[in-house]
């Protein structure tokens, strides 16, 4: 093993959404700190791939598989790059709404209560904008969080199709906002992410190492197992030891457990601040169901997310439990998420020549249909002889089902509509469900909570048991957001930044 001598203020582990946030702040505070992160940098014209190749290609899934529910390998759609899983997200940065910081009273039950406000988030919440070039509207979304500020930059130009198809959803009572969109503004580059954003002023730092190919196995800590004294990851076949004063664990949802769990030792016999046994436990995804719609005209399925709807977040008319978001989808050729779901669209790009998929992205308008989940101690991610698997039974389903309806009887009466132009009627509108190997939207793997019993880390992602070692990415979400969570995740991260920066001042 190799022996790295220099002895960092702090060691990140993964920089997407918050290990790359995490990565820019403490850096830009002037501390030392090491960034390790298992893949490299995605070229540009990889990460913004709009074409065919999308689907056909093994794109956006690293070279490993991981057990699912039924025992069988599958092919996770994540990316393993400066950046994470940012480097290929819709960009679609929402804000939690106030109500759901309480535990949102879902059809099933209750989901838990976060144990922080709305009003605690609010800052980072506006820092993170901030930093991620958030393009939006404030007061067009009825949903949206009281005395929010403006976005600092105007919103992100969409499709005329969309706009037109926004006014005609408005006709029918319907409330679309413009989504807000982290955007660098460079025409080559149609998202922001945490290179960008996070990585990217960290790395010009003299104070800051960033080793990309580095894929940590393992942390080790001192023989009273208080501390993390070292960090072990592979690089080029080799493997190499780390130490720094803290240790921020940012893997996202589903690396974060695997290597606390692949940790454990004498004093942590069940993987790595695993006493509570929660370590890995209430994964929970958000449920996405795709939906097409017929467009009047041709498009080149190659563009953004637009508009959201978000009327039936809190229930519709007959029922007064959340049912969840709507989104407009980005084009087909495009959007990363189609690739992966509906199977209906994976099964035409197999029987099809390129030709019909570009036709039927071109004659396609996409909608993403969003539920939250509650979390349950079943659903979790655990080893298989070291490699991961994900155990997964999707709860919360009926909500979506009725959201998913609801927004088909919407879209119906819109195309019935003589004055709508962009869409036509159709005898159904094609729609799938995000399968598990589209786990970008994933949470809940190591909670935070005051109670050790019940939480891995304390509300400032602090492990309970391990002194020097925080958690600051997706897996510490104690409950399911009803919308995209990147934004939480960033503001999450700045928020636990501050915590960290009083135990190195
Ligand atoms: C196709 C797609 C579209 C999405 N669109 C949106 C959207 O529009 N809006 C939204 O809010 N969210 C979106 N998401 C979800 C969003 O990207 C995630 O919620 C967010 O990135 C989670 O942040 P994270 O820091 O927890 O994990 P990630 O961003 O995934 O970062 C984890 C990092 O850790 C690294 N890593 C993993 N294991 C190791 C290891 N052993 N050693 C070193 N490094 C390691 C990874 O390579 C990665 O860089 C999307 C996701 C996908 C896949």
């Amino acid at each position: 093993m190799i022996i790295d001598d220099r002895h960092y203020d702090v060691i990140i582990i993964g920089s997407g959404a918050a290990g790359g946030t995490i990565a820019a702040a403490l850096s830009e505070a002037g501390h030392a700190v090491l960034l390790l992160e298992r893949g490299g940098s995605m070229p540009l014209a990889d990460q913004n791939l709009a074409g065919v190749e999308l689907f056909r290609k093994d794109r956006y899934h690293p070279n490993e598989r991981w057990f699912g529910t039924d025992g069988d390998p599958f092919a996770p759609q994540t990316i393993y790059a400066f950046g994470g899983n940012t480097k290929i997200w819709g960009g679609v940065l929402e804000r939690m709404r106030e109500r759901e910081f309480a535990g949102l009273p879902l059809q099933e039950r209750q989901a838990p209560a976060w144990g922080l406000s709305y009003a605690d988030m609010e800052p980072w919440y506006a820092e993170a904008e901030r930093l991620y070039r958030v393009h939006g509207q404030r007061g067009s979304d009825p949903t949206e969080p009281q005395g929010t500020a403006p976005f600092g930059f105007a919103p992100k130009p969409v499709e005329p199709f969309l706009s037109a198809l926004a006014d005609d959803l408005q006709r029918h009572g319907v409330h679309p906002y413009r989504l807000p969109l982290s955007w660098s503004e460079s025409s080559r580059d149609p998202s922001g992410d945490a290179e960008l954003f996070g990585v990217e002023p960290a790395r010009q730092r003299v104070e800051v190492v960033v080793r990309g190919g580095a894929a940590v196995q393992r942390l080790h800590v001192n023989p009273s197992g208080s501390e993390v004294r070292g960090v072990e990851a592979l690089i080029d076949g080799q493997s190499w030891l780390f130490s720094g004063h803290q240790v921020v664990l940012a893997a996202g949802a589903i690396n974060t457990p695997a290597i606390l769990l692949r940790s454990g030792s004498d004093h942590h016999p069940r993987g790595l601040a695993n006493g509570s046994d929660q370590v890995g436990r209430n994964l929970m995804k958000l449920q996405l169901t795709s939906i097409l719609q017929l467009a009047s005209e041709p498009n080149d399925g190659r563009y953004g997310r637009g508009f959201g709807v978000n009327d039936y977040l809190w229930g519709d008319q007959n029922v007064s439990f959340p049912l969840g978001s709507i989104q407009s989808g980005g084009g087909v050729l495009q959007d990363a998420l189609f690739a992966e779901s509906p199977p209906v669209l994976s099964l035409v790009t197999k029987l099809l020549p390129d030709f019909g998929l570009e036709q039927l992205a071109s004659r396609s308008i996409t909608w993403w249909a969003m539920s939250p989940v509650l979390p349950d101690p079943h659903n979790r991610v655990s080893l298989r002889n070291d490699h991961i698997q994900v155990n997964y039974r999707v709860n919360n389903f009926e909500a979506h089902d009725r959201l998913v309806y609801r927004w088909i009887d919407t879209l119906k009466a819109v195309e019935a509509d003589p004055l709508t132009r962009v869409v036509r009627g159709a005898p159904t509108h094609p729609r799938g469900e995000a399968p598990l190997s589209a786990i970008g939207y994933a949470c809940g793997t190591c909670r935070m909570g005051e109670n050790p019993a019940s939480s891995v880390a304390n509300l400032q992602g602090r492990t309970h048991e391990v002194a020097n070692l925080t958690i600051a990415d997706a897996s510490l979400l104690p409950a399911c957001p009803a919308m995209g969570f990147g934004l939480t995740v960033i503001a999450n991260a700045l928020r636990i930044v501050e915590g960290l920066s009083s135990v190195l001042r």
